[in-house]
């Protein structure tokens, strides 16, 4: 039974968990004067249903780019030398909504947690929020992945992002499949366009609107390795855990400021809370 004064409980207004007014804010002046000269230095294509990982140095941009078709991209990030600092999609979320576009920081795992990264540009900005509300580039999505699909579909399928990830892993860092998987996480799900049902409050997708030709940009706040995977759903329009779906590559390019403006730029440094936790 709801108590008598249910109506006024849930009638009450929201408080927002974590205002981000004291969040420092990214360095727009230094952010452009670094972009501005720099030069392409690298360029990943990653073909369809699989991953590449790439080193993105502090104080440079990477660019996932659509090329071909509509194709949705997993991506993970980590401190270069240390696998245990990784994305932390779920505080990233919980300071910068559902969905993240320019502006917007990546942060990094507990105890680490400082913006790995800064979503300086999105050709996808145009989109803003849909009538279901959905929007793109989710941190809710998680992954797609084979145990999951086992549950739901009781079949063995080896090109979900948990394994393009993993895979990749094993292959260029020479992991073990459990030290591969331990490192994988929860991805930003670039791309993709996403939300919660307004009746059941299920997470849903929809065909992402990116067009040959769009990107999203970040600069990295600090050194960098990244794992993007081309998801198997392709657009994501249908299903995500089968072979089913038309895909399509994705391309990463890398810019690299001029060395002047570079020396510069400082990279964010981990959080200041000394980690007592009042343990005697
Ligand atoms: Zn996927």
């Amino acid at each position: 039974m709801a108590p008598s004064d249910a109506h006024t409980r849930r009638a009450l207004a929201p408080v927002i968990c974590y205002p981000t007014d004291t969040l420092p804010t990214p360095d727009w002046r230094l952010i452009k004067t670094l972009r501005q000269d720099s030069e392409l230095v690298k360029t990943i294509e990653i073909a369809p249903r699989s991953a590449r990982t790439f080193e993105v140095p502090a104080g440079h941009f990477f660019r996932i780019v659509s090329t071909e078709g509509p194709q949705v991209g997993d991506l993970n990030l980590w401190a270069k030398d240390n696998l245990q600092e990784r994305f932390f999609s779920g505080k990233t979320r919980a300071l910068h909504g559902t969905h993240v576009s320019t502006g917007d920081r990546l942060w990094s795992c507990l105890p680490y947690m400082r913006p790995m990264a800064t979503i300086t540009d999105d050709s996808l900005d145009w989109y803003g929020w849909d009538e279901y509300g959905g929007s793109v580039h989710d941190v809710i999505g998680t992954r797609c992945d084979p145990y999951t699909n086992y549950l739901l579909q009781g079949n063995q399928y080896h090109h979900c992002c948990h394994s393009n990830l993993t895979r990749e892993l094993v292959t260029q860092l020479g992991l073990s499949v459990d030290e591969a998987e331990a490192a994988v996480h929860d991805v930003l799900n670039v791309f993709m366009c996403t939300g919660f049902t307004k009746d059941t409050h299920q997470y849903f997708m929809k065909a992402s609107p990116v067009r040959p030709g769009d990107y999203l940009e970040m600069m990295a706040e600090i050194d960098l390795l990244c794992n993007l995977s081309t998801c198997p759903g392709g657009d994501c329009s249908s299903e995500h855990s089968s072979d089913v779906t038309l895909c399509y590559p994705l391309l990463v390019q890398i810019y690299k400021p001029q060395e002047q403006v570079l020396e510069d730029f400082i990279p964010a440094t981990v959080n200041g809370y000394n980690r007592k936790h009042d343990i005697r």
